[in-house]
């Protein structure tokens, strides 16, 4: 790798600090001896943004500010305050279900902000070099599987039509004015701090109360059948860094190369915690029985189908692989452990206090 030389002492900013991958980005940066800063959306609670970063051990240690990325003025404040040498754009309506019911405000949220933070960057911080969080749901209906960098977009979903939007004007502020400005299209990725809203996280935080006999109504779950390519978040932020470590600016996939469906994730789960369920019926009538107990576990809602479903979402990651030496570490058996283990504490913690 070339381009930066030393860390120590850098300066850099993160946007959504208080995210899943906001606060493991956080902790490998101040690891390697940046001074971090993070942003914060205005509304937000105390609590629930500063849950992640207490786990992670963070508390503290970084400088948080609350703005709002679709204000322009306020853009331009903050990078004229903070002088990032690197800045990671991960702030983002996140929620792919729930960009169903605020389109406008997700447009706003996904590509005005990258937009500000882009235009600010082009007129007063040329130096500073940019990340932003594209998602493997631009992909949606895709047209070739697996997805890499060249794939075309078939977006289906307003998340996904507003993360291209910013994933194109990152791609032309680059092409247009020569800035290190690099798109990491990064495939789901999952860890013990993702939000109960994603399915990976509903299903562990559901079957550990399960089985600890905490939980007596079933899971209910959408398609069963619907398949994703999942990482561990971990594995994902140092892609991230290593994006904007790297010689030449460019974008790059991030990805297992495996995938599995909603199905093969509960049945990984349940078997970490050592259930026997058993799958019966097809369709929305489709549900898994627990053997030992007789009991049904899990159940399908079609009230939880998305209007638009993504195609078979798995990823290509050769090119970050050659050129940036990334791998992932933990693949999903494992990255169900780690989140069964996690889950378990958090339950046993607060059933003692
Ligand atoms: P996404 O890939 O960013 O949308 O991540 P999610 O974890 O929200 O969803 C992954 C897949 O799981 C999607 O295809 C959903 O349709 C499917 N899914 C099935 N049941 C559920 C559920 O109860 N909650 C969520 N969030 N997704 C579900």
């Amino acid at each position: 790798m070339s381009g930066h030389s030393g860390t120590g002492g850098r300066r850099a900013l993160i946007t959504g600090i208080t995210s899943q991958d906001g606060a493991y980005l956080a902790a490998l940066l101040l690891d390697k001896g940046y001074r971090v800063t993070g942003t914060l959306r205005p509304g937000g609670t105390p609590i629930s943004a500063a849950w992640r970063l207490a786990e992670m051990g963070l508390t503290g240690r970084v400088t948080s500010v609350t703005v709002d990325l679709t204000d322009a003025r306020a853009v331009s404040w903050l990078l004229d305050d903070h002088a990032p040498d690197e800045i990671y754009h991960l702030a983002a309506h996140s929620s792919v279900h729930s960009s169903f019911h605020v389109p406008a405000e997700t447009f706003a949220s996904n590509a005005v902000s990258t937009t500000n933070l882009l235009e600010v960057i082009r007129t007063r911080h040329p130096e500073a070099r940019f990340y932003h969080a594209s998602t493997s749901e631009m992909f949606g209906d895709a047209p070739e599987v697996p997805q890499r960098e060249t794939t075309l977009f078939r977006p289906r979903s307003p998340y996904a039509v507003a993360k291209v939007a910013a994933h194109q004007m990152t791609t032309l502020y680059r092409l247009a004015y020569g800035l290190f400005c690099v798109n990491g299209i990064l495939f789901n990725h999952e860890s013990p701090l993702r939000g109960p809203e994603f399915v990976t996280a509903k299903i562990v935080r559901r079957l550990v109360r399960w089985q600890g006999g905490a939980e007596d109504a079933p899971i209910t779950l959408g398609r069963l059948d619907a398949r994703r390519d999942w990482g561990y978040a971990g594995d994902y932020v140092r892609g991230m860094w290593s994006m904007l470590q790297a010689g030449a600016p460019d974008d790059y996939v991030l990805a297992s190369g495996c995938t599995w469906s909603v199905r093969d994730f509960v049945g990984l789960t349940a078997q970490t915690l050592g259930l026997r369920l058993e799958w019966r019926g097809k369709g929305t009538a489709e549900t898994a029985i627990d053997l030992d107990s007789g009991r049904t576990c899990v159940t399908v809602d079609a009230a939880l189908f998305r209007p638009a479903e993504v195609g078979e979402l798995r990823g290509d990651s050769g090119l970050a692989r050659e050129r940036l030496g990334w791998s992932p570490t933990v693949d999903l058996p494992a990255l169900v452990a780690m989140m069964v283990a996690a889950e378990k504490a958090r339950q046993a913690a607060a059933s003692a206090s």
